[in-house]
């Protein structure tokens, strides 16, 4: 069933940038933007992948830039802000949404997958806020929307066993996001979190533990869980509400999901 509710192009005039765009929430919402009228900027790692997207927005008559970027680096998403700002002026929309999944006990003390979340959840998206936060105050300045709505999880708030260190990140970014906005909602930028449940992505390609890639895997086979389109159509209708509303913390779930 398609998950699109809303029409027209709300999002005409919109500069959208959009990490983690080379594969599930993060393309599936670069189109969906893209459709609904924004101009559509999508950073990852994978140029191919960005480019199958790019091609997909053009041929349904939009408008995009591949900029193909490990946001773990700082001056590289600095150097891609200036990229989109030449092109472009100034991106009013952020979807800071590139993260990585790795579950561990932590006795087994896997630090190098811990050192890769927190390099990416946390670093990642902090490169990223701050490239683009100048982006976003200059267009709310100009009475213009501007969004910074960053990717959580249900994990920050659930207990999950061998959860610890991706719920932690994850835990970082929902706090982080209310406190944003104690600065930024008066500049009227609108910040806000998603935190999904089970959505059928990658992200549970990269899971080397067993237990934990059989609950993933036993949702997905047992239940009707989210697809990336479901996210999209999401953030889409976030993105399109008049610029006073700010729907601040969104948890989305599949219906059939109980945890
Ligand atoms: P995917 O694995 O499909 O997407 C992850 C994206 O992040 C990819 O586009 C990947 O592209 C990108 N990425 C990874 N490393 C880097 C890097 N160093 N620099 C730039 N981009 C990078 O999974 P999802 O779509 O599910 O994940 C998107 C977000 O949603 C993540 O933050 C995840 O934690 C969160 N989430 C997902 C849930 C789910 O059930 N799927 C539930 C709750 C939250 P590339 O490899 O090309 O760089």
């Amino acid at each position: 069933m398609s998950a699109e509710v809303l029409t027209g192009t709300p999002l005409s005039g919109r500069v959208a940038v959009i990490s983690g765009a080379s594969s599930g929430m993060g393309a599936a919402t670069a189109e969906r933007l893209a459709a609904l009228g924004a101009t559509v900027v999508v950073l990852a790692r994978r140029k191919d992948k960005l480019e199958e997207v790019v091609t997909t927005i053009e041929n349904a008559g939009g408008t995009a830039l591949a900029l193909p970027v490990d946001v773990t680096d700082r001056d590289a998403v600095q150097a891609a802000a200036d990229q989109v700002t030449e092109r472009f002026g100034h991106a009013d929309l952020v979807f800071n949404n590139a993260g990585v999944q790795l579950i561990s006990g932590i006795e087994e003390l896997k630090v190098d997958e811990w050192q890769r979340q927190i390099d990416l959840n946390i670093t990642g998206l902090m490169n990223v806020i701050a490239a683009f936060l100048p982006h976003l105050t200059a267009s709310a300045a100009q009475g213009k929307p501007a969004d910074l709505i960053n990717t959580s999880s249900i994990a920050a708030t659930r207990i999950l066993e061998k959860f610890s260190i991706y719920s932690g990140t994850k835990a970082y970014i929902s706090h982080l996001t209310r406190l944003l906005r104690v600065e930024l909602g008066p500049k009227m930028v609108r910040v806000a979190t998603i935190e999904p449940g089970m959505v059928d992505t990658e992200l549970p390609d990269h899971v080397t533990d067993p237990d934990a890639s059989r609950l993933m895997a036993g949702l997905i086979h047992d239940i009707d869980v989210l697809q990336s389109a479901d996210i999209a159509e999401t953030i889409a209708y976030m993105t399109s509400v008049p610029r006073h509303v700010n729907l601040t913390e969104i948890t989305i779930l599949p219906t059939a999901q109980a945890i």
